[in-house]
């Protein structure tokens, strides 16, 4: 057998076997490990990697924008925790020719998007690489005791929301790797995909709300990631494509095929979430509702309004 047959969640499945958690402590599974603290705070800790050729094109992606979002994704999980970010660990691999300035740029970037968002860089590992770029951030949040919204959460009846559009981050990938022309939605759609917003203020806010049972960010489209949520709670959904919320800008630029980069799409890193009906009426943040949380059935997904199955991104 070899990693492929597994793929990305069967090893990470497997991975996971081998070892338990300390009690108290949530450890594999969730958008970022949970460690309660003595003071009335958890601390929540995730780490993400980017890969030249994997994740980017060095020749198509500025430095300073491949900073933000490295940055970015990683202050994402917390933001899906509903936690706090404060800080970052920052490990790169390079070979030795690549310029100078290159990485200046690259910490321009992935300074100014941590300073948007509080967060500083507290350290980090450097070595040489024979192969391309490699970065892996390890970010650092923490919430008050106990209020972090994990994926397992998720209860029959909860509506099913989203923050933001779907499908942005990809239909901008989709102009940078099809050398579409570069429109000024065009344009929108390849800011979407090299500079993520996270939703820090939303998840902060979502997770002061009890009504909020299942939360995570969406980075293999949803298609994929709701299937985490669902496994994790041992439930179904219902997903309504007609409710998928869809940019102007994407409709503009991929008519044919927003609604399957809406649904299929990776890294727009909005947040997915399961809320009480009565909750939802109240809550603050702008939110689309996209279905429903159902009874366990034999299939996990059920699409309203499309006869296709819907599949987002795994490695491997
Ligand atoms: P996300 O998309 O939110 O970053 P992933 O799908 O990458 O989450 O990971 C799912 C869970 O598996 C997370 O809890 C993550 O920490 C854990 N995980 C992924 N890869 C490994 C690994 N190689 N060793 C231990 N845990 C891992
Ligand atoms: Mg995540």
């Amino acid at each position: 057998m070899i990693i492929k047959d597994l793929g990305e969640f069967g090893l990470i499945d497997r991975i996971k076997s081998t070892v338990s958690a300390p009690s108290k402590v949530t450890g594999i599974g969730d958008d970022c490990a949970i460690i309660p603290q003595k003071k009335g705070f958890d601390t929540l800790v995730s780490c993400d990697m980017l890969v030249e050729g994997v994740h980017f094109l060095k020749n198509d992606i500025p430095p300073y924008r491949l900073g933000w979002k490295s940055a970015a994704v990683n202050i994402s999980d917390i933001a899906a925790m509903g936690g706090k970010p404060f800080g970052t660990f920052l490990s790169v691999s390079l070979p030795g020719d690549l310029e100078v300035n290159w990485m200046d740029e690259f910490m321009n970037g992935f300074n100014d998007c941590s300073n948007r968002y509080g967060v500083v860089l507290l350290g980090g590992d450097t070595t040489s690489s024979k192969n391309g770029i490699c970065i892996n951030v390890t970010v650092l949040g923490n919430c008050a005791s106990g209020t972090s919204k994990l994926r397992s959460d998720a209860k029959v009846g909860d509506l099913i929301c989203v923050t933001g559009n779907l499908g942005d981050s990809a239909g901008g990938l989709k102009v940078i790797l099809q050398n579409a022309e570069r429109s000024e939605s065009g344009l929108k759609l390849i800011e979407r995909h090299y500079m993520p917003m996270p939703r820090v203020t939303e998840g902060l806010s979502l997770s002061r709300e009890s009504g909020v049972h299942a939360m995570m960010d969406i980075s293999d489209g949803i298609a994929s990631d709701i299937r985490h949520i669902l496994k994790a709670s041992g439930v179904s959904a219902e997903i309504d494509i007609d409710k998928i919320p869809i940019s102007s800008e994407l409709r503009a630029v991929w008519p044919q095929e927003a609604v399957r980069l809406a649904v299929s799409g990776g890294e727009d890193y909005e947040l997915l979430f399961s809320v009480s009906q009565e909750c939802e009426k109240g809550l603050e943040i702008p939110h689309s509702v996209i279905g429903k949380i159902i009874e366990r059935s034999d299939k996990l997904i059920l699409w309203r309004g499309s006869e296709e199955e819907f599949h987002g991104f795994e490695h491997f």
